[in-house]
């Protein structure tokens, strides 16, 4: 089966067993989880920031990130597409009380200007919601994995802090953006108040994702992590398999972004599909559908009989996330189930099956 839904289905490899084997443990609650700390500390020193917990999920990342640098009752700006209010957007409401205020931005990078429009969309009276925080994404997820430009970044960070608003970045692809632009991780943390990061996408760890930030915000932090319930004890197992995700997992993630180009390219070519947006540049390709009346989840299923998985972004839109192990020859095998798939349905079409 080649699995494309998405990089999250990654598995730790003999290597990273390994140093999960061998990791040094103690109670992550009494700060004694050695291999915890030393994967804290390692993110500390590459991010250049103040303070690091090691959290069970991205997801629990962007919690922490509202739940630290907002009240109940205040409004978050961000994009509608980003993850934290794509998939995430009961939890904002549930966990976090905060509104969401979602913009539909042409082309995924939310700027000023976007953020502008957000705020003045009401007035601000002291009993309205106010906006306390502005949520990025980098890559993009929504957006088939393009990369937020760094200047939109750094603009972003200079509008919020004149209006007293705080930034969040959630990096869940970080390393993907990393390997292109080579822009170094401290100057990504540099701009944001909060960011956290991802261990088990496209790095491959089984678990877990880094919320870094100042001190004062990151203690807060802890403490709803606490609340949460997701305390972890003998945490470092996991830590372990991050920390060999991060000291050598990075830079093969250039590999998955030429297959996910290949991909895109193959796919381009063929009538029956459109490419939703341009390559990204990273490991993703999302498109659709293009001949009338075609069923995407007929689609998916005949894919997935012939040894293919994708994911269903949207009814009309699917999604495909280049991973290692995936290889030039499963790219090439895929493509060859799609374009099998499609012929299928044209002819069955013309002999009136469906
Ligand atoms: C996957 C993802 C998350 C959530 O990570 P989990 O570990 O699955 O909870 C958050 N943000 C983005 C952009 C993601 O792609």
């Amino acid at each position: 089966m080649i699995d494309l839904r998405s990089d999250t289905v990654t598995k730790p490899t003999p290597f990273m067993r390994e140093a999960i084997f061998n990791a040094e443990v103690g109670d992550d609650a009494y700060g004694e989880d050695k291999s915890v700390n030393r994967l804290q500390d390692y993110c500390k020193d590459l991010f250049q920031v103040e303070e690091a917990l090691f959290v069970t999920s991205g997801m629990l990342g962007n919690r922490l990130a509202l739940l630290s640098q907002t009240s109940p009752g205040d409004e978050v700006v961000t994009d509608y597409s980003y993850h934290i209010n794509f998939f995430d957007s009961a939890a904002a409401a549930s966990v976090c009380q905060v509104v969401l205020n979602t913009r539909h931005t042409e082309n995924g990078i939310l700027t000023p200007e976007e953020v502008e429009k957000a705020l003045d969309s009401k007035p601000r009276y002291h009993h309205f919601a106010q906006v306390k925080l502005v949520s990025i994404e980098n890559t993009i997820n929504g957006w088939a994995g393009k990369i937020f430009p760094f200047e939109d970044i750094k603009k972003l960070k200079t509008y919020t802090m004149q209006k007293g608003m705080l930034l969040h970045l959630d990096g869940a692809r970080l390393f993907n953006a990393h390997v292109e632009t080579l822009i170094p991780f401290s100057e990504y943390a540099r701009q944001a108040n909060t960011l956290s990061v991802c261990f088990s996408k496209g790095l491959g760890a089984p678990f877990g994702s880094m919320l870094m930030g100042k001190k004062e915000t990151i203690e807060k932090a802890k403490r709803y992590r606490s609340w949460l319930g997701s305390g972890v004890h003998q945490m470092g197992f996991y830590a372990s398999a991050a920390l060999y995700a991060l000291q050598n997992n990075i830079s093969s993630l250039k590999q998955d972004h030429v297959l996910a180009a290949l991909l895109a390219e193959k796919l381009a070519s063929i009538s029956e599909l459109k490419l939703e947006t341009s390559p990204s540049g990273t490991n993703m390709v999302q498109f659709s559908l293009t001949k009338p009346g075609s069923n995407c989840q007929n689609f998916l299923k005949r894919c997935q009989e012939k040894g293919l998985l994708l994911f269903p972004w949207l009814p009309s839109k699917i999604r495909a996330v280049v991973h290692r192990p995936i290889s030039e020859k499963d790219i090439l095998k895929a493509v060859q189930i799609i374009q099998d798939v499609l012929l299928e349905t044209t002819l069955s079409k013309k002999l009136g099956k469906e």
